[in-house]
């Protein structure tokens, strides 16, 4: 006879784990199915040599005390150990070998409001009006993903009137509205490549909450990897009950009257459930893994086929022989392109080019300064692709396009910088958009789930939440979900979704 849970969980990845924990936490027996030998899909580590590479997270927001990633991990009793970065960035626009901007922009409402009154001493009331709707977006976002498509039209005239407002718009219609200047404007802006959008169409309140994060909160990265955070929570959920199938891939996804009943994996086990939370993509799902493709709404093709991926990524990591003293190097995070104009860098990144548009440079030395062997230092060096630039690449030319494009990446380093890395190259791993398809199992590598645009972005998909049914007893968490992806939506929508799943438990599979 089959092995029968009330809920299954499709991948270990952060939304998954987070999922498992709450209902394992309200009593749901609980088993999560992984196809690699360890949880955290991209929140993971990899060793090479002495060091050991952090593989996705740059930084998260909201670990201080109070702040809600920190409340619901307490709350779980996860244990953490998080360390919070000096300033939220540094941008550097290097345009045709010239420096045209290199500003540093620190966190903490004061000294965001003393860097503003420094670089732009006119924006002063302008940025009040920001952290003000910000406070807006945060009320307005909970008051609508509590009820669940059905708000009350009085409450929403009466308390949400701003929320309305700001959320038809895209993140710069936002900042020009609140008279903003443009040199402000593009200094926030450069935090467009943690969303995968040009300001122009990211919407302004999935832009605002996570600049509001980073500012009001900082920026944490744990001390041990993410690796250490994902192990946390798979800890935490076995200690509540929690079974967990590594080396296991899920195959299929079995329905009956009407609803779905449990899964298949790769040895031709089946294990049944009463809920299926998915962190594989809907469009894997509905093509791939359900049994019954007539179940599926017309609704949910129309969706997964009318969303485009968010972005490809291209990750070079590098262990080196000399320490950031040594180097040079002072910031943790480093935004460096080759424009102001996100709408310009968005369009430049569809290819693989010789002029890298956009570099994310990160030294995990500089919030941690022991995660690597004294005397050395490691960076990731990330570039983002906003299409599949990496369809046409073959077998034959794939190592030596890698090896171009990492080149590039370094050369434009050392260049802006005026840093020389080269010589102190000790490990280098490269990941490319192949290496993450392979990795987390996403279509074409993508590492942020859809694209955040403004016809579908967190607003509208918080609004839509609970109104857009699926398969029944069938959930989706991840970044391809609702709340959209990176580590704080992730862990927070997982979190959720342990509600509504044991509601259709505890009502039979209604
Ligand atoms: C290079 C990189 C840098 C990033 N930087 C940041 C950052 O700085 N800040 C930030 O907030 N976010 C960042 N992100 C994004 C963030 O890592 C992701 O949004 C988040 O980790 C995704 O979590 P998830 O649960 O959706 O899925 P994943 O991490 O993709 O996990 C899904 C899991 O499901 C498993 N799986 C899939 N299908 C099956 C199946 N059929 N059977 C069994 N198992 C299956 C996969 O093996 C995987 O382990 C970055 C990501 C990458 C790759």
């Amino acid at each position: 006879m089959a092995e029968k849970y009330d809920l299954i969980v499709i991948g270990a990845g952060n939304s998954g784990l987070m999922a498992a924990c709450r209902a394992s936490r309200m009593g749901l027996k609980t088993l999560v199915i992984e196809r690699h030998n360890m949880p955290g899909g991209a929140a993971s580590s990899f060793v090479r040599g002495r060091f050991e590479f952090e593989a996705s997270l740059h930084e998260v927001p909201s670990f201080g005390e109070g702040n809600e990633l920190k409340r619901i991990f307490d709350e779980l009793g996860i244990k953490t150990d998080m360390v919070q970065t000096r300033d939220s960035y540094r941008y550097i626009v290097n345009e045709n070998g010239k420096t045209t901007l290199d500003v540093t922009v620190p966190h903490g409402r004061e000294k965001v409001m003393e860097f503003i009154d420094r670089e732009c001493p006119g924006d002063h009331e302008a940025m009040e009006k920001f952290f003000m709707a910000c406070k807006d977006m945060e009320n307005g976002l909970n008051y609508f993903g509590n009820s669940r498509g059905n708000p009350d039209p009085a409450v929403m005239e009466r308390d949400h009137k701003n929320f309305m407002k700001i959320m038809a718009m895209s993140s710069g219609e936002f900042f020009r509205s609140i008279g903003m200047s443009q040199k402000l404007i593009d200094i926030l802006a450069a935090y467009w490549p943690y969303q995968g959008v040009d300001i122009e169409r990211v919407d302004a309140s999935r832009y605002i909450m996570m600049l509001s994060g980073y500012f009001l909160d900082g920026a944490y990265v744990p001390r041990l990897r993410s690796h250490q955070l994902s192990l946390a929570i798979a800890e935490r959920a076995a200690e509540l009950g929690c079974r967990f199938l590594y080396d296991t891939e899920v195959t299929g996804i079995l329905t009956k009257k009407g609803a779905v009943s449990g899964v298949k994996v790769a040895d031709g086990r089946v294990f049944e459930a009463t809920a299926i939370a998915s962190s594989a993509f809907p469009e894997v799902v509905y093509s791939k893994l359900i049994d019954n493709k007539d179940l599926v709404p017309k609704f949910e093709l129309k969706k997964a086929n009318a969303r485009h991926y968010g972005f490809r990524a291209f990750s070079v990591y590098l262990g080196l022989d000399a320490s950031p003293e040594e180097l040079g190097i002072k910031d943790y995070t480093i935004f460096i392109t080759n424009s102001l104009d996100t709408r310009k860098l968005y369009d430049e990144c569809e290819y693989i080019i010789d002029d890298i548009p956009l570099l994310d440079v990160c030294c995990l030395n500089m919030a941690v300064p022991e995660c690597s062997p004294e005397g050395t230092t490691e960076i990731v060096l990330t570039l983002s692709y906003t299409e599949d630039a990496w369809a046409d690449v073959t077998e034959k030319n794939y190592v030596e396009t890698k090896r171009k494009v990492a080149n590039d990446m370094i050369d434009r380093f050392e260049k802006v910088l005026g840093i020389r890395i080269r010589d102190h190259i000790e490990e280098i791993e490269i990941a490319s958009p192949v290496t993450f398809a392979r990795y987390m199992y996403t279509p074409q590598g993508t590492i942020y789930g859809y694209l955040s645009d403004t016809w579908d972005g967190m607003s509208s998909r918080t609004i839509s939440n609970g109104t857009e049914p699926t398969v029944p007893g069938l959930f989706f968490v991840g970044g391809h979900a609702n709340s959209l992806s990176g580590y704080f939506p992730t862990y927070t929508s997982g979190n959720r979704t342990g509600f509504p799943i044991l509601g259709y438990v505890m009502g039979g599979g209604n």
